[in-house]
Order: structure tokens, then sequence, then C-alpha cells
């Protein structure tokens, strides 16, 4: 059975990016930090902007967002969903400024929170000056309700002093329509806006709720225009075809080389988009936020409880704590049977190929012993811990 490999390392979102590997993006503006792997996705280049300490665009590793859902002047609760957020890993954290009431609570955020706080601001530009000054990260501003010159002027002058970016958030509601020119069109006229108040420190999204529309949008704006971009799909639903779809829409993106950021927006616990974004950037091997599983369907091949053992091997893993890196992740095979399950456990970093009632166990492709089948998980944690 063809199990994803995931050898092929994803060292292209390194921010140290070289000099060498710069001088690849060539005249595409596209660029990877391998010489050597075709199958590396080259991402587009863009700016680089920075969201408090996280930097994004031009080759920094793409980001994970969440919004909180908790009401934004409720300062315990919501600082209490931002750290159950930071253990997930989210790096980038947004909160709705319903009224001055969000906004004056922003501070004391900003204060027990360790990663940059973005306030999401509509209809209301004073809303966007008070957080501002109350030390946001990144101001999320809608197009379709913050028109007037002369509010825009007053935004782009605080975040200036500031120096922090503003998000060009535009969505299917705001541009009055899903299709994709009419979402581009309201993001460029917006930005134009921008930068003819001479304030470059923008980054952009194009949200509609369907994959379709949301897709092609981004893939015009990423044709027209060098700011990084925040990918996403809007309203995207509950729990699994909230994931489904963002993963189609959002990863079809990111195999083009499109996208400085991403959130998955699911009708469910913030937790649960972490989760999501993680899995999407680590399958395309954007980033490593630890060992990867290769295991197997099953068929009636099998004569052990896969089910079973690869659920417990990821129940042990996800205990474990792994810094996001750019290095290599550690794969572990889990194959159901000796037909196919030798090839995949070899190629792996440790593996099982199952047998009835036990395994050969595979480490760097050389079969060290067999172990039963009650003895895989630990078996192959503690070959983990020797790598
Ligand atoms: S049991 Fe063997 S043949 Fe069946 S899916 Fe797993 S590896 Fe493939």
């Amino acid at each position: 059975m063809a199990s994803l490999r995931m050898t092929e390392v994803a060292f292209c979102n390194s921010p140290l990016l070289d000099v060498a590997h710069r001088s690849q993006a060539g005249s595409e503006g596209y660029y990877s930090n391998r010489k050597d792997d075709e199958k590396m996705i080259k991402r587009k280049r863009t700016r680089q902007i920075r969201v408090g300490g996280v930097k994004i665009g031009e080759g920094a590793p793409i980001s994970i967002q969440s919004m909180t859902t908790t009401p934004t002047a409720d300062v315990p609760a919501t600082l209490a969903q931002i750290k159950r957020l930071e253990s997930a890993g989210c790096e980038i954290v947004r909160v709705a400024i319903r009224d001055m009431r969000d906004a004056a609570a922003v501070g004391k955020i900003k204060a027990g929170a360790r990663i940059p706080v973005v306030c999401d601001i509509h209809f209301d530009y004073r809303l966007a000056l008070e957080c501002i000054k109350a030390g946001a990260d990144k101001i999320r501003l809608n197009p379709g309700n913050i028109k007037k010159p002369d509010e825009i002027a007053a935004v782009v002058k605080a975040a200036s002093k500031a120096r922090i970016p503003i998000r060009v958030g535009v969505n299917s509601g705001s541009a009055g329509s899903s299709s994709p020119d009419a979402l581009v069109t309201a993001a460029n006229r917006y930005v134009k806006k921008l930068e003819e108040l001479n304030f470059h420190d923008i980054i952009i999204s194009l949200k509609a709720s369907d994959v379709v529309s949301t897709v092609e949008a981004y893939r015009k704006m990423s044709k027209v225009s060098d700011y990084p971009l925040h990918l996403g799909v809007t309203a995207a639903g509950p729990h699994q075809s909230g994931i489904i779809k963002s993963s189609v829409g959002i990863g079809s993106l990111l195999l083009d080389g499109i996208g400085d950021t991403i959130r998955v927006s699911l009708t469910a616990d913030p937790i649960e988009e972490i989760s999501a974004a993680r899995r999407i950037l680590s399958s395309l091997n954007l980033r490593n936020f630890g060992p990867e599983i290769v295991s197997c369907p099953t068929c009636g091949r099998c004569q052990v409880d896969l089910l079973r053992i690869v659920e417990a091997l990821e129940g042990k893993l996800s205990a474990m704590k792994y810094q996001p890196s750019d290095r290599r992740p550690i794969t572990i095979a889990v194959m159901g049977c000796e037909v196919n399950g030798p090839g995949e456990a070899r190629e792996a970093d440790i593996g099982i190929a199952s047998g009835k009632g036990s395994g050969a166990l595979f480490v760097k492709g050389k079969v060290l012993r067999r172990v039963k089948e009650k003895h895989f998980v630990t078996e192959l944690l503690k070959e983990l811990k020797k790598i």
C-alpha cells in the first residue's frame, strides 16, 4: 500500500535563507532554500512584515493563526483561551473588537499573552485607534465597512507611528460578491488607498466561503501583488467539513507556493484550528512539528490490531513536546503486513512491518529484531529516543 513518504525535508521555509539560495529566486520571484530537491514547494517571493516578533513573508516559516471566541472584554476568559492556543502551537492570535470595552481590554490581553495580538476591527475606525494605543501588534480592517478617507488616514497614521501592519481583510460580504475578481478588486482598491498614504506594511486576505472562489482569488492576487498573503477559507463550517474545505483550499494554494500565514476557520474549539493547520503544513513538508507516522489503511492481510497500535502511538507522540523546526521530521512507519510493509519500514527512520502477532523492527533501513505486537509502541518509542 502506498504511503506518503516524509523523508523529503522542508527547509524551504527557513528564515535563514542564504545568499546562494536567494539567488535561485530568479526572475520568477520564487525561491526554495534547498538546491537539490525538485520536490520542494517553491514559495512565491513576497515582502516581509512583522507582527510582534513573528515574521511573515519572504521565506519566513508559514505562521499559524487563530481567533479567540470569548468576549474580548472578558480578559480572564480571553487570556485563558489564548494560553490554550499558545500551548497548542498558535503563533498569532486575533481578538474581535466590537466596542470600546473590548478595545479597553487589549492592553491587559497584550500584557498576559506571549504571542502577538491582532485586533479585528469593523465599522468604527476609533476602535482601531484605541487598540493601536493599547499596543495591538496588527490591525485587521474590513474594506467593506471602514471606507471614509479621513478615517482610513487616521488609522494609517496611528499604525505608522506604532510601526504595526494592517491586514486588508476582504471577504465576500465586504466585496459585495464572492467572485474572485470582486475580491481582488476590493482588496487592491483598499491597498492603493493605503499606499497613497505612503503605508506599505500590509498583508492581504481574500476569503470567500467556497473553496473554488477563494483559491482563484488568491491565485489572481498573487500574480499582481507581492504583499504577504494570509490564507483561509472563511466560514468553512463544522469540524470535519471545515477541515476538509480548509485543507483543500489552503493546501491547493500552498502547493502553488502561495501563502505566508494561515488560519483554519472552524465552528469548533479554536484549539482544533491549530492542530489542523499544523497537519496541513507538515503534510506538505512546509514545517515540522515532530515525528510523522506513516501507516497503512490495513486490509485482509493485516494480522495485528494496527488501528489500536497507531492510535496509541499517536497519543504518545502528541503528548511529547516538540519545538517547530525546519529540520527533517523523523518518520515512523507502522505497516500491517510483510508484503508491502518492509519497503515502507525500511525507508522510514524507524518502522515495523507486522506479521502474525509480531513484526520486524527496522531502524534506518536495517532489521534490528522481531517484537511482539503488544510491545510495538514501547519498542518504537525506545528507538525514537535513541535517534
Ligand atoms: S496490510 Fe499490507 S497490503 Fe494491506 S494495506 Fe497494510 S501494508 Fe498494504
